[in-house]
């Protein structure tokens, strides 16, 4: 075989599986099918280890460790690890499930202050940021919530500034499509939420902006 018909040789153009769990994978059924070639990976399920006792392993990751003992703090696990002995490996990455109930309680009253409001009327914005990107490299998390329904929505974006189009979008499209008014946005006074009052104040969108002080505590 020479090398240009090794290059457009299918066996050898065969994607490699890219996956963050999945190290050094290879096809292990190759099976020619007219001019190309089909390729499959014999998958084996291990068991899940949700329970500790059945833990058999000694060293578990920080992380994941966190999330088995019901996202409590660090000091607990820490505590509850060296007492059963258990070895935590690497460092505990900030939690996106510990984020979202730390935005709710920092920004979000606990009772509905006026239950006579409308839909949009007052809505909570915040950005929380993870230490990693997920698999789409967004590493930003952007939280909007209606006080008077409670509906919320959220997205995923690369740069923090990405949120002033993202919200800023959202809210025309409330107005525009369904009619609901946002009249105020309670948020922190981060430079990207300065941008995009300003990004609503050019669209006449008629909100007015409530500026809390970052890390206010609830
Ligand atoms: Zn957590």
């Amino acid at each position: 075989m020479t090398s240009s018909e090794k290059a457009n040789n299918p066996i050898n153009q065969i994607p490699k599986i890219v996956h963050k769990k999945m190290n050094d994978v290879k096809f292990d059924r190759i099976m020619r099918a007219g001019d190309s070639v089909l390729t499959g990976l014999r998958m084996i399920r291990r068991p899940h280890y949700n329970n500790l006792a059945a833990d058999q392993r000694r060293t578990i990751n920080r992380d994941k460790w966190h999330a088995m003992l019901g996202h409590c703090n660090e000091n607990v696990g820490n505590t509850t690890a060296k007492v059963m002995g258990i070895v935590l490996s690497g460092e505990q990455q900030k939690c996106k499930h510990c984020a979202i109930e730390k935005i709710r309680k920092k920004n979000i009253p606990k009772y509905a202050e006026n239950s006579n409001e409308k839909p949009g009327e007052l809505m909570y914005l915040d950005i929380s940021s993870m230490k990693q990107a997920n698999g789409g490299g967004n590493r930003h998390w952007i939280l909007l919530v209606d006080r008077a329904t409670d509906f919320k929505i959220s997205w995923f974006v690369k740069k923090k500034s990405d949120q002033i189009e993202v919200v800023s979008k959202f809210i025309s499209n409330l107005k525009a499509s369904n009619n609901i008014q946002v009249k105020y946005i309670r948020l922190d006074n981060s430079g990207e939420n300065k941008a995009l009052e300003q990004e609503c104040l050019r669209l006449g969108l008629g909100i007015k902006f409530e500026y809390t002080a970052p890390g206010t505590p609830q």
